[in-house]
């Protein structure tokens, strides 16, 4: 019935989180109803989307001339700039708003939605990393939830539903190791950003396919983790599982432990929030990717290594080190990975740039939103001079940028 669907804003539709969202919507369009779309340049599929969920409001904000020339002649009604993805945000309709645009642009939006009531499934990595102190606080005092759809906040909050949190010993999340899982620190200096690129169990961008080569990528999550499960970094552990089909894991004081499991594929983790508290019958459906043991010859797991893998330890160490160091790790990791992806440094260079731009700065112990974007800012171009250090070269400035 129409007045029992869930009536959705997706943030970022035209990405990889944000189509298979519209795919979940597909497969049960009597339960979801998308209310907002918003993206920013591929005015093409915005547009192909609007027409197929028809939406009460369309939101592009990105400005060049050509764009705005092909949304004269596509999506004419559809509302543009940045500011218009708050409006989608806080639509008076909007239940949920699925937050899964990509870098900073998502932190003041779904604050946003926060503050209107929304419910936020939560994709963006820099909202809760950069924000998570702010973001958290907003939601607690509104009452708001925050739905992870990340599959390894995901699967921990599954673990986590109907404990109490006074039992809980250690969150443990699950990091497939990413291509160089066995490679020692000098087998990974010359890898090129093609074998960088070869996940062997996700499908995922560039950038959080080099942030998962790294590490970084955990490093990320275990900062999430902290806000979301409001959990001290000593009880955040990470587990390597290389066929990512334990998606993380839960460890009680009895030493009961709780494990999610799955296919690896988004669509699950972002039905899970949509349809919370409801789980959804999937037989019968085109996202139905039922797990045949049969099929898994053997689940592996292994211990994190630090040592080889210094961007998980630069991780935690700015989540100790809190207030403006996170946004910092994110500012100098962006440019880090911009320039391995462009052939500017080595892939263990992105570590060693991170390090060095982390030791350059002051920290800031309770920055607001503006203060972390400008802190993430500063590390990015710190970074790039970190680099032209490292190379004795300078670095081309269009790697700097996003
Ligand atoms: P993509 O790069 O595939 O998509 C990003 C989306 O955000 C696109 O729709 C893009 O629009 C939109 N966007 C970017 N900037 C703006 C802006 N200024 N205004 C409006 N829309 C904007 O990213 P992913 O879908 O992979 O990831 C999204 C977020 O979710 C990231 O923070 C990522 O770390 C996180 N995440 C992703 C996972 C994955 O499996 N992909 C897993 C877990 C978390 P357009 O394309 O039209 O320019
Ligand atoms: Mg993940």
């Amino acid at each position: 019935m129409q007045s029992e669907r869930r009536r959705i804003a997706v943030l970022g539709s035209t990405g990889s989180i944000g189509r298979q969202t519209l795919d979940v919507v597909r497969a049960y369009p009597d339960r979801f109803e998308v209310v907002a779309l918003a993206a920013r340049s591929n005015v093409a599929l915005l547009a192909e989307q609007a027409r197929e969920f028809a939406p009460q409001l369309v939101v592009c904000t990105g400005d060049s001339p050509d764009l705005q020339r092909q949304l004269d002649d596509t999506l004419p009604g559809c509302l543009r700039g940045l500011d218009a993805l708050t409006t989608a945000a806080t639509h008076p309709a909007v239940e949920m708003v699925v937050a899964a645009t990509s870098g900073l642009v998502g932190v003041p939006s779904t604050l946003a939605a926060i503050r209107a009531g929304k419910t936020i499934a939560l994709a963006n990595k820099e909202t809760l990393v950069m924000a998570g102190h702010q973001v958290m606080a907003e939601a607690r005092s509104r009452g708001v939830a925050i739905l992870p759809v990340d599959s390894e906040h995901n699967a921990l909050w599954q673990c986590l539903r109907g404990e109490r949190s006074s039992e809980v010993r250690r969150l443990l999340i699950t990091a497939s190791g990413g291509p160089f899982r066995q490679r020692t620190l000098d087998e990974m200096r010359n890898v090129t950003p093609a074998q960088a690129l070869a996940h062997p169990t996700w499908r995922m961008g560039p950038k959080v396919t080099i942030d998962s080569a790294t590490l970084m990528n955990k490093g990320l999550e275990v900062i999430e983790a902290h806000w979301l499960y409001d959990m001290p970094y000593d009880k955040i552990a990470v587990v390597v599982q290389p066929q990512s089909i334990i998606h993380s894991m839960v460890e009680y004081r009895d030493d009961s432990i709780k494990m999610q499991a799955s296919i690896p594929s988004m669509r699950l983790p972002i039905q899970y929030a949509l349809s919370y508290p409801d789980r959804l019958e999937r037989e019968g459906t085109a996202l139905a990717q039922p797990l045949r043991w049969g099929e898994i010859k053997q689940l592996d797991f292994d211990e994190a290594d630090l040592e080889r893998f210094p961007c998980l330890r630069l991780a935690y160490e700015a989540g100790r080190a809190g207030g403006s160091a996170p946004a910092a790790l994110v500012g100098a990791d962006e440019t880090a990975v911009n320039l391995f992806l462009s052939g500017a440094i080595h892939f263990t260079d992105i570590a060693i740039v991170v390090e060095r731009t982390l030791e350059r700065h002051n920290i800031i112990a309770n920055p607001d939103v503006e203060a972390v974007q400008a802190v993430s800012v500063w590390a990015q171009a710190e970074a790039a001079r970190v680099a032209e250090e490292l190379r004795g070269a300078p670095v081309p400035l269009s790697h700097v940028d996003e």
